[in-house]
């Protein structure tokens, strides 16, 4: 049978999950400065197949444009290669489109350097739930389980380094069957484009290996979850580590510590954009090392920013490598959107020249009173509530825009309504077959 290669552009869309179109790589060249085209409602693709509500209807014409940098191009043994690249939406005459998920991030990005002169360095921690393995008590960590998954991680580093995502680590997790993989911080839009692609390789290998990764919140309503946590640090513009402060309280530099501030005032209604699905707030529970309380923590894992730790030997490094890590986030969050978002929040923060709370000296040991005294407020408990309190924030609006902004949570509610009526457990499993 003759064939004849392809290659895919794609964009993440709303759901984060990545669609677009495949054209005969003989036509590389034109398409990379035409680019393919889309319509609006294609970004309105609900999470489970089917448009369910959009606002631009059947009418409109957008271009994907590939961005060269973003171009991944893996061989595998059997079968084709994944070629493909992710792009930016643009009207027709090549602005970018209102409701371009990489264009959030990229204003984000923009007014945080030329208003503060900071830029952004993060990394996203992928969990996931890998089948090709059998579930077997106590593997939590564990050398056998690590052991089991046979040549899948040393397959999804290989796959993530031809990517031109530079690996860190590859682990076993805590709920049955679960894995991790983490990779290095890579500077501004290109961290988003990192994750994507992440997750694409993750689903890639498995497939490729006759299994499936499953990167959905929660697989059972009272399980251990898959969450995807972003750790991100800010620089100043001459490449210059600028978050540390050994002195100040958490940690964290004088002239970060408003952003930081930002990212907390904010965490409510940003769960609605980085915790984006119902399925989500099955994992944002109590004693599963999600978080429940927005609160900033050194180094606890329960916390929803937790400030991360140095380790020794690093101190030469220990600028470099400090950093926040951001918790209330899963594989059903767009990455442009999540951190964009914290980004946004973040500038926020810096204009309004917020102030960190005072450190808990024992978060876990103060009661419920005592959390409300000090203004911890727990996360959302539902998607709904979240969407809401993204509503009702002023400064979200003009993040995304109008036209995005009605968008986006016209999507999301369209979302809770298609799963009205059905128990927590077949929520999950609507989930679990699509992530
Ligand atoms: N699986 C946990 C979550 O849902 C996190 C476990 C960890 O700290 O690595 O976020
Ligand atoms: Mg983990």
């Amino acid at each position: 049978m003759r064939q004849e290669e392809l290659v895919f552009v794609g964009i993440c869309d709303l759901a984060g999950l990545v669609r677009g179109k495949g054209f005969p790589a003989v036509e590389l060249d034109a398409r990379l400065r035409q680019g393919v085209g889309l319509t609006g409602s294609n970004i309105m693709m609900s999470a489970f197949g089917p448009i369910l509500a959009t606002p631009f209807g059947t009418t409109g014409d957008l271009v994907m444009m590939p961005d060269r940098t973003a171009r991944v191009q893996v061989p595998f043994d059997e079968g084709a290669a994944e070629h493909f690249y992710l792009a930016d939406l643009q009207e027709l005459d090549g602005t970018p489109w209102s409701c371009c998920p990489r264009d959030f991030l990229r204003r984000a990005l923009i007014a945080l350097e030329a208003e503060a002169g900071l830029v952004v360095h993060s990394a996203f921690e992928q969990e996931f739930v890998y089948s090709g393995i059998e579930d077997r008590p106590g593997a939590t960590y564990a050398l056998d389980a690590f052991r089991r998954q046979g040549i899948f991680g040393e397959s999804l580093i290989g796959a993530l380094r031809a990517a031109g995502v530079t690996p860190d680590s590859f682990l076993p997790e805590y709920a049955p069957r679960q894995f991790e993989v983490t990779v290095k911080p890579a500077i501004g839009l290109r961290a988003a484009d990192d994750a994507v692609i992440c997750r694409e390789m993750i689903r890639s290998v498995a497939e490729r290996l006759g299994h499936r990764a499953l990167l959905a919140p929660v697989l059972k309503p009272d399980g251990v979850g898959s969450g995807t946590h972003i750790h991100f640090s800010l620089w100043d513009k001459d490449g210059k580590p600028a978050s540390r402060d050994a002195s100040a309280p958490y940690g964290i530099a004088p002239r970060v510590s408003p952003f930081v501030a930002g990212v907390l005032h904010h965490l409510p209604a940003l769960a609605a954009i980085t915790a984006p699905s119902v399925a989500s707030y099955f994992r944002l529970q109590p004693d599963r090392w999600a978080p429940v309380w927005a609160f900033l923590g050194r180094q606890d894992r329960g916390a929803a920013l937790r400030v991360a730790p140095v380790f020794p030997g690093a101190e030469a490094k220990a600028d470099a490598q400090f950093n926040v890590e951001y918790r209330v986030a899963d594989a059903t969050a767009c990455p442009y959107l999540a951190l964009g978002a914290i980004i946004h929040a973040g500038l926020d923060g810096i204009r309004g020249g917020m102030r960190l709370p005072a450190e808990l000296p024992g978060f876990w040991d103060m009661t419920e009173a005592a959390r409300a005294e000090a203004g911890i407020e727990q996360l959302p408990r539902s998607l709904a509530e979240a969407l809401d309190r993204l509503e009702a924030t002023d400064v979200a609006r003009a993040w995304f825009g109008p036209e995005f902004f009605a968008a986006y949570l016209q999507f999301k509610r369209s979302e809770i309504a298609a799963l009205e009526g059905l128990e927590p457990s077949d929520i999950c499993d609507r989930y679990a077959a699509i992530y």
